[in-house]
């Protein structure tokens, strides 16, 4: 499977924290935040560079920086966003692209009902970030999304993930690597991960 797991001790750890039920609102919103500009370094860790010549106080020389167009971010609306700022603290220069897919209570199936993508979409890395992969359609429609949108390099990056969400979004999306914290046991009849973290959305904003 393409599937990365983002092994860090501190992404562990921050994990372990988001994950524990006593954890406050405003707690898990921060942590939320540091975990995701690690997992931010993480699924950059690969990206291409080009030499440039650049001056030094003391002298010339051929120094290393990102080469090409850069990143586009695109969470998946509401929980998305809660692990969008940190990674934007680390690549502040990324375009933001927003989709909101809700899941149909009864079917599970998502829908639809916002989508605002930069033009040059086609020419970036693009990143989807959702903090849960579950059933892995919201992924799944996400990426179909963006690849009728004309993007053509995509990963997903996700907090937690379940095996059955992993293996479905991997059948429509093989091109596509996620990049995951953790792969928890399964899915339970509410289509909540187990032992997971809750509701992701309702833990980052307080609605429940
Ligand atoms: N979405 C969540 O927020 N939590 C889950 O466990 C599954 C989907």
């Amino acid at each position: 499977m393409n599937v990365h797991h983002l092994d860090h001790p501190l992404i562990q750890h921050k994990l372990t924290l988001l994950r524990n039920k006593k954890t406050s609102t405003a707690g898990f919103r921060r942590i939320a935040r540091e975990i995701s500009l690690l997992m931010a370094y993480e699924v950059t860790r690969d990206l291409p560079l080009e030499t440039v010549e650049i001056e030094t106080p003391l002298e010339t020389m051929q120094a290393l920086q990102l080469s090409g167009k850069k990143l586009c971010l695109v969470p998946i609306l509401r929980a998305g966003n809660g692990i969008l700022d940190g990674m934007l603290d680390l690549v502040p220069g990324a375009r933001v692209g927003h989709i909101g897919l809700y899941r149909d209570p009864h079917t599970l199936v998502p829908v639809e009902y916002y989508l605002k993508l930069p033009d040059d979409i086609g020419e970036r890395l693009v990143i989807v970030v959702d903090p849960m992969l579950a059933t892995g359609n919201s992924a799944a429609a996400a990426v179909t999304r963006l690849k009728q949108a004309g993007a053509k390099q995509i990963r997903v990056v996700c907090l937690i993930s379940a095996p059955e969400g992993l293996r479905t979004f991997q059948e429509e999306h093989a091109d596509v690597p996620v990049f995951t914290c953790a792969i928890d046991r399964c899915l339970d009849d509410h289509a909540y991960i187990r032992p997971g973290l809750g509701d992701a959305g309702d833990r980052l904003y307080g609605t429940k």
